[in-house]
Order: structure tokens, then sequence, then C-alpha cells
């Protein structure tokens, strides 16, 4: 029998390529979203013997316990916790307004503390677990009009950092992914919009010419939440087609 994954974001994108890849190698997995029916249809889809979905707003720490609690009565403790759930804006620095500030601090970086936070008591009893944040490679480089975002991820980071330190001594390991430009919904939608470059331009200046796939980020993330990736911690696995950061 596999572990027991809890992936959020796993409606759409990253996170729903993640799941599927912890159900293909025997996890169970609960996939947590906003979009509760998109990860219900999506765990449907996996087969309810290994998969649950649920509608969480991750900012929301009593939604992401009660759905951590049903996580738990279902399939019992939690031992890997993925966070890919996040949202992007594209504004000028002088446009940013507080609420907006507040909202991508509340998603992106208070959003996955809630989750970790709530996941972590499971891992520390069974002496063993495994977190991956899924971060930007944007909050390494600095990206023009995404003060707000670039700020949340980079706390992703750095908060990943110190709990690597701190929970390495009970076999729990704590590693980011900051990818680069990933084929998803998310890029998509920016792409339509115009605050991304086309895919083609960015295939041009990515050394391997080509954009990510969720996929790609999936077989990383999959890496890190295996036993062998044990010696793995604190690091941050720039999965970006060879951009130099
Ligand atoms: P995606 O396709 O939009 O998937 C993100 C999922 O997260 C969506 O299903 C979204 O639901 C959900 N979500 C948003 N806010 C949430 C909340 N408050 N609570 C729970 N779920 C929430 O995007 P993606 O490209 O896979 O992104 C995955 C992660 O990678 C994000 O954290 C993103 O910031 C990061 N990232 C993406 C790229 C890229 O190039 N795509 C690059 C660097 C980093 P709704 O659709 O209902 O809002």
């Amino acid at each position: 029998m596999g572990r027991v994954a809890v992936v959020t974001g796993a409606a759409s994108g990253m996170g729903l390529a993640i799941a599927q890849r912890l159900a293909g190698r025997g996890d169970r997995v609960a996939l947590v979203d906003l979009d509760g029916e998109g990860a219900e249809r999506a765990a449907a889809e996996l087969g309810a013997d290994v998969a649950m979905g649920a509608a969480v707003d991750v900012s929301d720490r009593g939604a992401v316990d009660a759905a951590l609690a049903s996580v738990r009565e279902r399939f019992g403790p939690i031992e890997i916790m993925v966070t890919s759930a996040g949202f992007d804006r594209f504004d000028a620095f002088t446009d940013i307004t507080v609420e907006s500030w507040e909202r991508m601090l509340a998603v992106n970086l208070t959003g996955t503390f809630h989750c970790v936070q709530a996941a972590v008591p499971d891992m520390l009893a069974a002496k063993w677990g495994r977190i991956v944040t899924i971060s930007s490679s944007s909050a390494q480089s600095g990206a023009a009009r995404m003060a707000h975002y670039v700020a949340s991820k980079g706390g992703v980071i750095a908060l990943t950092k110190a709990l690597a330190l701190e929970l390495a001594p009970n076999g729990i390991t704590v590693n980011t992914i900051p990818p680069g430009f990933i084929l998803t919904p998310m890029a998509r939608r920016a792409e339509e919009r115009g605050d991304l470059p086309s895919l083609e331009a960015v295939a041009a200046r990515t050394p391997v010419r080509r954009a990510g796939t969720a996929d790609d980020i999936a077989a990383a993330c999959a890496f890190l939440c295996s036993d062998e990736a044990g010696y793995i911690t604190g690091q941050a696995l720039n999965v970006n087609g060879g951009w130099y950061l």
C-alpha cells in the first residue's frame, strides 16, 4: 500500500498532474482545491478507492483543518503534503491595493502555512513525511508587475528552508519546486491577457527550447516525495528548462 498524500490546487495544472502521478504509483490522494467540483471530478476519474476531492480555500484555516480531518478518516494519517494552490496577478507596483496584496499573501503564503502546519502532526507521529511546496522561479529572479506574487512566493521558499531544518531530525523532508514557465491553464490565461510573452517567445529563450509541462513538475515532485529522496531537504529543485537564476 502506498502513502497518504494531500495535494492542493489539484483540480488544475501542476496540482492535478502531481495528484495523478502519486495515485499512479500507488498512493492514496486527497485532491484539494477552491474548485471543489473540479477536484471531485478528477478524484472520481482516479477512482474512489484511491482518491477523494475536497472544496477548500487554503486561506481558510477552518476549511483546511476540516478537509484534513476527512482525509484522515478516509485514508489515515497524512504522510505527504504538496502545496500547489495559488494564483497570479500582474499589476504595476503603484496600482497594487492593500486588499490585493493581502489576498495574495493569504492564499499563496499563509495558505501554504495552513496546509503544512495542519498535516505535520501526523508526520511527527510517524517519524516520516514529505512536504513539497510549489513556489516560483520569479521569486528567484524577480518579475516586473508581480511584486505581490513574487513576495508571496519568496516567502514560500523561505518557509520551506526554515521548516526543513526544524523537521529534518524527525524524518520529514521539506523541499520546494520553483517552476519556470509551465504550460498550464494559469499560464495560458496570462498569455492570452498579454501579461506573459507568447509560448513561442518563451520557448525560444529557454535553453531546452520548449515551455515546461505539468508532467515535468509532477515527475520532480514524485521523486521528492519518495523514500529514495530522504537525504534531500531544504532544497529548491529548479524545474525551469535550464534558466540560470
Ligand atoms: P492553475 O492551473 O491555475 O492551478 C492552480 C489551482 O489552484 C487552480 O485549480 C485554482 O483554483 C487553485 N486555487 C487558487 N486559489 C486557491 C485557494 N485559495 N484555495 C485552494 N485552491 C486554490 O495553475 P498552475 O500553473 O498549475 O499553478 C500551480 C502553482 O504553480 C501555483 O502556486 C502557481 O503560482 C505556481 N507557478 C506556476 C507557474 C506557471 O508557469 N504555470 C510558474 C511558477 C509558479 P481556481 O482555478 O478555482 O482558482
